[in-house]
């Protein structure tokens, strides 16, 4: 496997104004690319230099490290298969033009719309396109745990090279999918 490229975990600067998240960045004797939902570490790499400017996810971090201490027994992550993909539409209300008499309500002026995929993941609606990201780790293994601020139970996985932790979704997408049992 090649090395992980944290930056591909971090926020887009042009659709992300949280400055902080568009760079990876070093703690400790961790490396980081975190894009507010998913959060990838690997042992420290010294080209990394930026140090997070400020604790405000200090308690995500305590955790990791609390979780890894804890040596948990994980689970392989379920087989989804072909699933689907996130998709970009067309809007079907300005067929794609954008506007009606100023911006389309519909798509917000954009001309698409955004189709979303989930998935179940031991029993929690997660966002495909990162367990799709994350399944190309190398003996990738998880496990629902409760998140530091109270809200929903989050991933921790861990893999061959690295750890880190994924936010649910709210609620399953439109497009949702469990994953195929393997007989
Ligand atoms: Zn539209």
């Amino acid at each position: 496997m090649t090395a992980i490229n944290l930056k591909d975990f971090c926020a887009n600067p042009e659709s992300d104004d949280r400055e902080v998240l568009c760079h990876p960045f070093t703690k400790g004797e961790w490396s980081y690319g975190t894009n507010g939902h998913l959060l990838l570490r690997v042992p420290r790499n010294e080209a990394i230099c930026a140090e997070f400017p400020r604790d405000k996810w200090g308690d995500v971090f305590e955790l990791l490290d609390t979780l890894s201490a804890q040596k948990l027994e994980l689970q392989p992550l379920p087989y989804y298969g072909e699933c689907p993909e996130d998709e970009e539409n067309n809007c079907g209300k300005c067929m794609g033009m954008a506007v009606i008499d100023g911006d389309c309500d519909e798509c917000g002026g954009e001309g698409v719309l955004y189709a979303p995929v989930s998935v179940d993941l031991f029993g929690k609606p997660f966002a495909y396109r990162y367990i799709k990201k994350i399944q190309a780790f190398p003996n990738i293994c998880g496990k629902l745990v409760p998140s530091p601020n109270g809200g929903p139970d989050m991933l921790f996985f861990s893999f061959d090279g690295g750890e880190g932790a994924l936010m649910p979704r709210d609620r399953p997408a439109p497009r949702h999918f469990s994953p195929i049992p393997l007989s």
